[in-house]
């Protein structure tokens, strides 16, 4: 590698900036890479993972509890000992940090690896203020920005002089409070609020509106109702308006009245790391904190790129590493662009949630002529076999082409058949082609055929290995 390679400074070490970084290996360039923090940010260390394990442990505490079939196999509540349960999870995100960043960076030659804290001086410059003290200068021909967000903290009066968890510390509290109040009702409030309560926390979630309110309305009322038969309680339309703590617990006041609780969980949005870059100085602009990107990841400022939970795209690990892939691509002189009008959501709860492409209000919104079916999972052969038929799986398509828009499931494993919806959106299928297709019987996916058949057929009326 010369020195006359093109020089890239990517700034973080999460989903975004890894990706960017490997790509622009890939491509030639060389690259410093800054990190004020832990090596692989957010989704390894204090995100996804972590909180995958929390969820999947506390869905075997709640299995071993009850379960549909407890009458022919017993049922026993668990003893839960957080200590151990986080000793595991921990294990397994050092190990994961270990083999898919840290070894990768240290392995790669064309990666210089600085831990500090970066800031612009101009469009060409950074410093670096290092974490071992002193400071030093990186020029660049182009920059990466991937500074992820962390949690944001609500202008709740009271709340910033009490200990309240974030998600964060949440995933690593070595206790299981008796009585958790859940400020936030999107995807990482929710998930952790049903962790906890199968781990035997009983939970209160606050939520301003309502649960998922950016989702299609009957999401959010079926998670409302999965959330009362385990016990958690939602109050909707609730807003807290002072959080206070004293002799070892949270009084929070609130429109429904005060609620007292052991322990306080925030988790209600994230707030875009870019104060700390002097980013107004260089001209990249923002809106709420979170960077603008055109098309092709570029910010206002030529040559400088971002992607991933800093920016204003939705924040998902892999809508991170694919912009932080496709902004490498750019920053070689490529000309990729990210294409997230398919994209799958998914929240790990039980029952999951998965989107895919619009719902219906964003469909007329857009100014599509649409047809909608809702299957409920009562037709659907693998939920009648799990004795767990609560739920739905929800499409929206053109109503004229029949071609497929999007697609909101309510199911057991709903984070497994989204992907299915996904490749339908992708290659432009119809409901009629998917009502075709061949599907396994007895699986969860099945119920996509199933729905899109509904478009044409009463699904009820089919016998059980519906053609
Ligand atoms: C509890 C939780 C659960 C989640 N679960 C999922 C899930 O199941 N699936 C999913 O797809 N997504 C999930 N997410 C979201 C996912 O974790 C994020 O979208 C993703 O990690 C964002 O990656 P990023 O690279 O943009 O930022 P990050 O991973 O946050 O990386 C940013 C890095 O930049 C560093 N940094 C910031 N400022 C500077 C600076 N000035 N100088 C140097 N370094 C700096 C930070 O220290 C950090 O390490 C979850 C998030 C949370 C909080």
């Amino acid at each position: 590698m010369s020195d006359n390679s093109l020089h890239i400074a990517v700034i973080g070490s999460g989903g975004a900036a890894m990706a960017a970084a490997l790509k622009a290996a890939e491509r030639g360039a060389r690259i410093t890479l800054i990190e004020r923090g832990t090596i692989g940010g957010t989704c390894v260390n204090t995100g996804c993972v972590p909180s995958k394990i929390t969820i999947r442990a506390a869905h075997i505490a709640h299995l071993r509890k009850e379960s549909s079939f407890d009458e022919g196999v017993s049922a026993q509540p668990p003893v839960v000992d957080r200590v151990k349960l986080i000793r595991q999870q921990q294990a397994r995100v050092e190990e994961l940090r270990n083999n898919k960043y840290e070894s990768i960076l240290h392995d790669h030659t064309a990666i210089t690896v600085l831990k500090g804290d970066a800031r612009f001086v101009d469009a060409h410059n950074l410093t670096v203020r290092l974490n071992d003290g002193g400071e030093q200068t990186v020029h660049f021909d182009r920059a990466f920005i991937g500074t992820g967000a962390r949690p944001a903290e609500p202008p709740i009066p009271g709340l910033a002089d009490t200990p309240y968890l974030t998600s964060t510390s949440a995933l690593v509290l070595d206790t299981v409070p008796e009585r958790l109040i859940v400020i936030g009702a999107g995807f990482v409030a929710l998930e952790l609020a049903q962790a906890f309560a199968r781990l035997g926390s009983e939970v209160t979630v606050l939520a301003r509106s309502r649960l998922l309110s950016s989702e299609d309305p009957a999401i959010g009322d079926a998670m409302e109702a999965a959330f009362k038969r385990e016990g958690i309680k939602v109050l909707r339309q609730t807003q807290a308006s002072r959080a206070d703590y004293s002799d070892n617990e949270f009084t929070v006041h609130t429109n429904a009245g005060t609620l007292r609780a052991d322990q306080l969980l925030v988790a209600a949005g994230r707030t875009p790391n870019t104060e700390a870059l002097n980013l107004e100085r260089i001209g990249v602009e923002t809106s709420n904190g979170a960077i603008q990107v055109d098309g092709q990841l570029q910010t206002t400022v030529p040559g400088v790129y971002a992607a991933g939970d800093c920016t204003d795209q939705p924040q998902f690990v892999y809508v991170a590493a694919a912009g932080g892939s496709r902004a490498a691509i750019n920053m070689a002189g490529g000309g990729a662009t990210l294409d997230l009008s398919a994209m799958p959501g998914v929240m790990f709860t039980d029952p999951q949630v998965a989107t895919a492409g619009l719902t219906e209000a964003e469909s007329l919104e857009q100014g599509f002529n649409v047809d909608t079916r809702v299957l409920e999972l009562e037709n659907v052969p693998r939920a009648l076999v799990n004795f767990d038929t609560h739920g739905f799986i929800k499409m929206v398509a053109e109503r004229d082409s029949g071609c497929l828009l999007g697609v909101q499931a309510v199911t057991a494993e709903a984070g497994e058949l989204i992907q299915t919806a996904v490749m339908a959106l992708r290659s432009g299928m119809t409901v009629q082609e998917i009502g075709d297709e061949l599907f396994p019987y007895l699986t969860m996916v099945e119920g996509l055929k199933l729905c899109a058949q509904t478009f044409t057929k009463d699904v009820s009326q089919l016998s059980c290995c519906a053609g």
